[in-house]
C-alpha cells in the first residue's frame, strides 16, 4: 500500500508539520516539561530533509534506519532517542523493501513502538506517545488490509488525534512530566501530539 515515494514525501512533510507546530510543541512542553519539544523535533526533521536526497536511492528500511540514526544523534532529551529509535527498529523490519504492503507496514510500527518501549519502559496511562502509539497498533490488527492506504491512515489519524486528547487527564508516570506528579494532569502529552503530527505527515502523503 505504500510506494518508497510516498515514504519520502511522509519524511519531508514530517519536517514541514513539525517546523509548522514547533511553538504549539513548545508551549505544550513548557506546561509539563522543558520547553524543548517543539525546537527538539523541528531540529531534527530538518536534518532528517537535509539528508533525503542522499538516501533517496536506497531501500525503504534503509532509508528510515537512516533517519533513526540521524534523529538519534541530532536530537537530545527523551524525545530524540525514542523516535531514533522508532525509525531504526521499524526500518530494520523491512530492510531490502521498494514498497510495502499493509501487513508490512504494521510491522514496521510494531517493531518500531516495541523499540520505544524497550528504551523508555513505559506502560499504557503513563502519560506518554505510547499512549498513541499502543492502541493504535491495536486497532491497525482490526483494519481492513485490503483498503487504500488513504483510507487506511485517516482512520488510523483519526484514531491517534483522540488518544493524543486523552493524555489530558493523564497524570505522567515517565519522563520529565512525571517530576510534576498530579500537577501533569489537565495537559496535553506533548510526545503524543508530536506522533499525531508524524501520522499527520503520513496520511498527507497518501492522500
Ligand atoms: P525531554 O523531556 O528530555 O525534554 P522532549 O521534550 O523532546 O524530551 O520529549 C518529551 C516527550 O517524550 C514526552 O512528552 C513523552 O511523550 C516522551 N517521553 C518521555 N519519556 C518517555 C518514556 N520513558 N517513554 C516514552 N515516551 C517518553
Ligand atoms: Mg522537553
Ligand atoms: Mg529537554
Amino acid at each position: 500500500i505504500l510506494t518508497k515515494q510516498q515514504i519520502l514525501n511522509w519524511l519531508e512533510n514530517c519536517h514541514h508539520i513539525l517546523s509548522e507546530k514547533k511553538d504549539e510543541l513548545t508551549q505544550l512542553d513548557t506546561a509539563i516539561g522543558d520547553g524543548d519539544h517543539g525546537v527538539n523535533m523541528q531540529r531534527g526533521f530538518a536534518k532528517v530533509a537535509e539528508t533525503l536526497p542522499n538516501i533517496a536511492d536506497k531501500n525503504i528500511g534503509s532509508i528510515l534506519k537512516s533517519v533513526g540514526m540521524t534523529l538519534l544523534s541530532q536530537v537530545g532529551g527523551a524525545s530524540g532517542p525514542l523516535y531514533g529509535t522508532f525509525f531504526i527498529k521499524g526500518g530494520q523490519r523491512v530492510l531490502g523493501k521498494e514498497s510495502l504492503t499493509f501487513a508490512e507496514f504494521h510491522l514496521l510500527l510494531q517493531e518500531g513502538v516495541q523499540g520505544i518501549i524497550a528504551r523508555g519502559r513505559a506502560e499504557s496511562g503513563d502519560k506518554t506517545m505510547c499512549d498513541v502509539w499502543l492502541p493504535l497498533l491495536k486497532d491497525l490488527e482490526g483494519m481492513n488490509a485490503d483498503a487504500p492506504a488513504a483510507v487506511i491512515l485517516k482512520e488510523a489519524l483519526q484514531k491517534a488525534e483522540q488518544y493524543s486528547a486523552a493524555t489530558l487527564p493523564l497524570i505522567a508516570k515517565k519522563g520529565r512530566a512525571s517530576y510534576l506528579g498530579s500537577r501533569s494532569a489537565g495537559h496535553l502529552d506533548p510526545g503524543a501530539a508530536s506522533t499525531v503530527y508524524i501520522l499527520r505527515a503520513l496520511y498527507d502523503a497518501v492522500k
